[in-house]
């Protein structure tokens, strides 16, 4: 077996897909996602960007010919060479497995190793904008195979990440290597372990750590075949291995226990949530926590509101505003969309005419970051028509109230899932807000307007979802608290 580093580094977010990665059918993979062909083409960029300054000299070897490879990176490193870029890494594991790395620059120190009086130290250049563990593991595992190659362990390695904020250039991160190698060591160890075995490692489906997996269509279906406890929103990975040590494996039966059982546990609150949302899916019902602390404001005129922004261009550009007009029963979508990123403050200011002309009017969203948006926007463009207070109090985050009032049979809280189980329908089913990125990226490129008009329609549709969501809360709540007849 040869282990590499983006094996281990993919290991490290998930056991099973480094097992997939090596023995997975390919043709059970994902087409790549165009999220993230965008953000390999930003790490190419910020790679540039940091070598641009480095006087450097790339290692030249035939394609895949890794002995090769690893033969001209030790002709360079011999050579005392400053800084080596694209260097390969061999070295062994006493299971017998090879080790392979790929460090993208190993930088010349002065001090003594097998070359003379300097010896190397890695650097990797890492999009992020934190050292994630991942990446302090995948550095340290260069700095071990450098301590098997140079005969010294490289006191430092460094992280090249992104600065904070927008155009904050490049933020050196050192790492701790005497730290980090007895951790990385015990990592690659049971790496070797896992992918030693006949079987996969079981799956575990969470949001935050397939949502750009190759694999996740595979795991996914495989999942909801199984009736895996992770498609049970709220069951984390520690909380499905405190429910499997007290024999809970199936939602059925989640569903069926006391909240006493469970309260030792996981603590009432915790084991209460888990409970109602096992009963939940098991009956398809929506069940009521508690109604809110005070009833939604009575308005003949109501705001939706929904932003589509670009991260890497630090950029809100587009700010959708549904106006619904109970009185007369008809509603009218406004779309304010930079169509250059220099439009930004211009699209703030129509948006602020807009809610500034219905000033009693509650604004609806759902999710935290529209009122974090109008707060960034009013800082950084100014307000008009009232004060940054007076507006923020006039929103309302559907997302709160849901999570805090209902437990809804669905397998998380997104605007998607929560919508979908209430009957709305996206007219893109399969655009998501990644997507819209990438559309508004390439409208920049090409200046096609179909990709804009893509754009504005699942905005619309969010927002015309959080409106329908609103009403179906309302309508809940209300006949919750009807007496049974
Ligand atoms: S989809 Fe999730 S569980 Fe499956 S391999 Fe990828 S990260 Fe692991």
């Amino acid at each position: 077996m040869i282990l590499t580093d983006s094996l281990l580094l993919h290991y490290k977010r998930c056991q099973r897909r480094a097992f997939l990665d090596l023995y997975g059918n390919p043709q059970a993979k994902d087409q790549v996602q165009d999220f993230v062909l965008k953000l390999q083409q930003e790490s190419r960029s910020f790679q540039e960007v940091c070598l641009a300054d480095l006087n450097y000299q790339k290692v030249q070897y035939p394609y895949g010919d890794l002995d090769q490879g690893f033969a001209a990176t030790l002709e360079l490193m011999q050579q005392g060479v400053t800084h080596i870029v694209d260097g390969v890494l061999q070295g062994s594991h006493s299971s017998g497995a090879a080790l392979v790395a790929y460090p993208q620059v190993l930088v010349r120190q002065a001090g003594d190793s097998r070359w003379g009086e300097w010896y190397y130290v890695p650097m990797n250049i890492k999009l992020g904008k934190r050292p994630k563990a991942e990446y302090q593991v995948v550095i340290s595992y260069h700095g071990h195979l450098l301590t098997q190659i140079q005969g010294r362990v490289p006191d430092r390695a460094w992280l090249m990440l992104r600065g904070r904020g927008h155009g904050q250039g490049v933020s050196p991160y050192s790492v701790d290597l005497p730290k980090w190698l007895p951790v990385t060591q015990q990592i690659i160890d049971e790496c070797i372990q896992v992918l030693s075995q006949d079987k996969a490692p079981e799956l575990f489906i969470s949001r935050q750590r397939c949502g750009l997996c190759p694999w996740y269509r595979s795991c996914y279906a495989q999942a909801q075949t199984e009736e895996h406890l992770s498609l049970l929103a709220g069951v984390t990975p520690n909380r499905y291995q405190q429910l499997q040590a007290v024999g809970l494996t199936t939602k059925e039966a989640i569903a069926q226990t006391k909240i006493a059982d469970l309260e030792p546990i996981m603590g009432r609150s915790i084991a209460t949530t888990l409970i109602h949302q096992a009963q939940a899916i098991v009956t398809n019902q929506a069940i009521l926590q508690r109604l809110p602390q005070q009833p939604l404001p009575v308005s003949e005129i109501e705001l939706y509101f929904d932003i589509e922004a670009e991260p890497e261009l630090n950029l809100d550009y587009l700010l959708g505003v549904l106006v619904v007009d109970k009185a007369t029963q008809t509603q009218e979508f406004h779309a304010f969309l930079a169509e250059t990123p220099e439009q930004e403050a211009q699209i703030w200011q129509q948006f602020l005419a807009l809610v500034q002309s219905y000033p009693r009017s509650p604004i609806y969203h759902f999710s935290d970051y529209e009122l974090e948006t109008v707060t960034r926007l009013a800082h950084a463009y100014g307000i008009t028509g009232g004060s940054l207070g007076e507006l923020r109090s006039r929103f309302i985050d559907l997302h709160t109230l849901v999570t805090s009032t209902v437990i809804l049979p669905v397998e998380g809280y997104s605007l998607k899932q929560v919508a979908k189980w209430i009957g709305f329908s996206w007219r893109d089913p399969n655009t998501t807000g990644a997507d819209c990125v990438c559309l508004y990226d390439r409208w920049l490129l090409t200046g096609d307007r179909a990709l804009l008009e893509q754009v504005r329609r699942y905005n619309e549709d969010d927002c015309l979802a959080t409106h329908r969501l609103k009403d179906w809360l309302e309508d809940f709540w209300q006949i919750s608290t009807q007496p049974s007849t």
